[in-house]
């Protein structure tokens, strides 16, 4: 989630140093990539702050209090940083800190971004139960979610959808693209999830059904379907994933505030068709897409459920592109 009021929360910072460590800095072409990722794993250990792709990430967390050990926690926030830096093809803001907060319980309960706190930097507080295993925190969402909010403008309170959309259908792909998931399982996520974007009755449009389902999962819809949009106008060359970067490189990131207009018209530009104005006429005032859209789109795209998996048709029309949205590499602007 991100909270939309300017927050007065102070970063309390315990355990490891902010200190920056320039040998960390990593580019998207200066190494491996599995390289890349094990040395923000030995900066964080080392107490330093990481750095990838023009960012620097400032992370606080009180080791003792977390059994599974420090390096876990470590390679947990790093495999986050560059699945979001994988996608995005930088770091989305040039500094943030990254505050984890022990609770009771087991569990990744979730975090909050802030795009500016009191030292005028975005802020994420996660929320982590004391014994998280880690095997949970190899499976967590949560950090990666956070973290793609960073690349996301400030909109409007009505349009919280298209911030909370963007976080919930990048981060899936992004642990994709970074090696993390299989696109299998991010597509039975998506079949089982994306129902409940679509417009219960009294629906009056995106920007004015603020429920849950229609904040997050309609959202996603939203980028689901611009996605594809996208790639049927250009020839499968350009992607969500491209307007995304425009909107980033035309300086758009959650520490300056945007009207949805302002930011879409950023991704259209980078994409040369104006797909998201479109679409967000089509569906920030009325009750859309219909259930019956949905279904079609799974069958052109290839996506039958299969148990509580999916299998694919290779043949179906839109087939390419679905191989398109998680290809490692994607995003060519
Ligand atoms: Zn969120």
């Amino acid at each position: 989630m991100r909270i939309l009021l300017r927050s007065a929360l102070a970063a309390v910072c315990v355990g490891l140093a902010a200190q920056a460590d320039a040998a960390a800095s990593a580019t998207a072409t200066a190494a491996p990539l599995a390289s890349v990722r094990e040395q923000l794993e030995a900066s964080c250990f080392a107490g330093s702050s990481l750095r990838i792709g023009g960012g620097e990430i400032l992370l606080s967390f009180d080791a003792a209090a977390y059994p599974v050990g420090k390096a876990q926690i470590c390679a947990w926030t790093a495999r986050a940083a560059f699945a979001v830096y994988t996608y995005f093809g930088r770091f989305p803001v040039s500094q943030v800190n990254i505050v984890i907060k022990p609770m009771e319980g087991d569990r990744v309960n979730g975090g909050t971004t802030w795009g500016n706190a009191d030292d005028g930097k975005p802020l994420i507080v996660i929320r982590l139960g004391r014994q998280v295993s880690a095997a949970q925190l190899e499976d967590d969402w949560a950090m990666t979610h956070e973290m793609v909010h960073l690349s996301v403008p400030a909109v409007p309170e009505n349009s919280h959808w298209l911030e909370e959309g963007i976080a919930t259908y990048v981060e899936p792909i992004a642990r994709v693209q970074a090696g993390e998931l299989s696109a299998q399982r991010i597509w039975a996520d998506m079949l089982h999830g994306m129902r409940k974007g679509l417009p219960a009755d009294g629906d009056r449009g995106l920007d004015h059904t603020p429920s849950w389902g229609r904040t997050y999962w309609g959202g996603a819809l939203f980028c689901l379907m611009a996605d594809v949009r996208i790639r049927q106008r250009t020839g499968n060359r350009k992607g969500l994933q491209d307007a995304l970067r425009g909107v980033l490189a035309g300086g758009g990131s959650i520490r300056v505030d945007s009207s949805v207009e302002a930011m879409l018209g950023l991704g259209d530009k980078a994409v040369g068709v104006p797909v998201l104005s479109e679409l967000h006429r089509e569906m920030g005032d009325a009750p859309m897409p219909a259930s019956d859209d949905l279904q079609s789109l799974w069958q052109r795209l290839g996506v039958y459920p299969d148990g509580d998996s999916v299998r694919f048709d290779e043949a179906a029309p839109l087939a390419a592109v679905r191989r398109a949205i998680t290809a490692r590499g994607a995003g060519s602007s």
